[in-house]
């Protein structure tokens, strides 16, 4: 599989100024109470299932335009996703514990719903192909309708990680297929945990560790 680009570091990009918060479903909640002046605050909602690096360089570049971003985690047990919501917690928290200005939560029901217990000023999301666009343009357009001061932000993924998605990743892993450097190394492990290959395909997949 083509390796992309070694990602950049995030301590390098995203000094350390205090630790993350940390906290569950009300973390929105409270950060609104806390934070009225954390500046420039967005939503990033998502399934995550699991976080790969397309999201992650979303995320990124994200921060060179906003203060905050809140990615948020939905819980929807609809789209049988294939990890937890907890589970989907515990790894983008883990990449994202050394930049505070990245907060993680999940939420239920609709997003503007959730959007309204924040600070956030706009929804963000990416677009990799043609195909994202009309089931995102609908998407923005009926949360536009159900609260019209707020905006979805879309950017364009890097051409490092348009083929990536966390469908493709996990059809690929079920299938024994290596996905490293496109998602983290801590789901790598996880999605080796979850298709629990034969020994024998496991070291055909180099993946005796
Ligand atoms: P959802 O189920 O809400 O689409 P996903 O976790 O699949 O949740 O995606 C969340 C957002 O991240 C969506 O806007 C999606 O288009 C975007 N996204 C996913 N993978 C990539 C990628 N490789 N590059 C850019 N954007 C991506």
């Amino acid at each position: 599989m083509v390796q992309p680009r070694p990602r950049k570091d995030p301590e390098r990009n995203f000094p350390a100024q205090c630790g993350q918060k940390k906290g569950g479903n009300n973390v929105a909640k409270r950060k609104k109470e806390e934070d009225e002046d954390m500046g420039k605050v967005a939503i990033y909602p998502g399934s995550f299932d699991p976080i790969t690096y397309g999201h992650i360089d979303i995320v990124e570049r994200a921060l060179e335009i906003f203060d905050k971003v809140i990615v948020a985690i939905a819980e929807n047990e609809e789209k049988r996703p294939l990890f937890s919501v907890e589970e989907r917690l515990q790894m983008v928290r883990a990449f994202f514990k050394d930049i505070p200005k990245v907060m993680v939560d999940s939420f239920k029901g609709l997003l503007v719903d959730y959007v309204a217990k924040t600070n956030a000023i706009v929804i963000l999301r990416g677009l990799r192909a043609t195909s994202d666009f009309e089931y995102e343009f609908h998407m923005a357009s009926m949360n536009r309708s159900l609260n019209t001061h707020l905006d979805t932000l879309f950017m364009m993924t890097s051409k490092d990680y348009f083929f990536v998605s966390s469908r493709t990743i996990k059809e690929v892993a079920r299938l024994g297929g290596g996905v490293e450097g496109l998602v983290p190394d801590l789901v790598v492990r996880r999605l080796k945990e979850k298709f629990k290959l034969p020994v024998t395909k496991k070291k055909q997949m180099g993946w005796d560790d």
